[in-house]
């Protein structure tokens, strides 16, 4: 069963149809998730197509991997940037446009709709994971 994201705002789709991927053995089988301090090649840890769902054994086992981590133990989805469709376009607040690279999506989220709601964060810098990370405020899930 494949999942999209949508915009609360105007229900616009946001990403292409995804898998899902919730449970620790299928993320250790698709995604990528070194922690390399060098950073010497771009790390996609979803890879596309899926969309990783950090909730149950999958938020416990990432809570164990990075000590520290997420410490309320929120649900987040992650998502690789190439499945977000072309309307999804960057904030004009450039406070948010932070990185050295690429943008490194420490300040909120950085994403919007075509009707200008704040729909995610996008990290894409030098060293940070390249990944997308959908605003659940601004944004909800259909199959
Ligand atoms: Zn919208």
């Amino acid at each position: 069963m494949k999942t999209a994201l949508f915009c609360k705002n105007c229900n616009a789709r946001l990403s292409n149809w995804l898998c899902e991927i919730d449970n620790v053995e299928a993320m250790n089988r698709l995604c990528d998730l070194r922690n390399d301090d060098r950073y010497e090649e771009e790390i996609h840890p979803v890879p596309k197509g899926h969309v990783l769902v950090i909730a149950n054994e999958v938020l416990h086992e990432r809570q164990k991997a990075v000590p520290g981590w997420n410490p309320e133990g929120h649900a987040e989805k992650w998502m690789n940037l190439g499945d977000i469709v072309d309307c999804v376009g960057l904030t004009d607040d450039t406070t948010r446009l932070n990185g050295c690279c690429g943008l490194d999506g420490g300040d909120g989220p950085n994403r919007v709709c075509s009707c200008d709601s704040l729909v995610g964060t996008e990290s894409s810098d030098c060293w940070t994971w390249h990944q997308f990370i959908p605003n659940p405020k601004a944004t909800y899930w259909k199959t």
